[in-house]
């Protein structure tokens, strides 16, 4: 029995140069993010797994506007394909686009010390 994907397993992973997933035992699916249940069907029996850190990118923006607290503006957030998850982290190339390859590239840290994942163009 398991409890998830902790934040701290993930955020722990990530400062190691890894993505950590969890693969629903129940459906199948595979989310790349801290989650106690299946966010597909609710059940919480999850199988860690370690996500590729290579993908492409599934959407891009550049956030103008940051949340509350934030200091920064002006930075590139993407949301990327690795395998069966879909990962958000921070871009540093504005030339990346929609579909491009990107790699795991370490992570950055937001005001609060969280790690977010960092990819650069391959
Ligand atoms: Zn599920």
């Amino acid at each position: 029995m398991t409890e998830g994907l902790t934040h701290d397993e993930w955020t722990a992973a990530l400062r190691d140069g890894r993505l950590l997933g969890a693969t629903c035992r129940d459906c199948g699916a595979t989310v790349g993010a801290p989650t106690a249940a299946c966010p597909h069907c609710g059940a919480r029996s999850l199988e860690l797994v370690d996500l590729p850190t290579r993908g492409a990118v599934y959407t891009e923006t550049t956030i103008e506007v940051p949340p509350a607290g934030v200091e920064e503006r002006g930075y590139q957030v993407a949301v990327v394909d690795l395998g069966d998850a879909r990962v958000t982290g921070r871009l540093d190339d504005e030339a990346v686009a929609i579909g491009d390859d990107v790699v795991l590239a370490g992570f950055l840290e937001d005001d609060q010390g969280n790690p977010a994942p960092r990819f650069e163009a391959v």
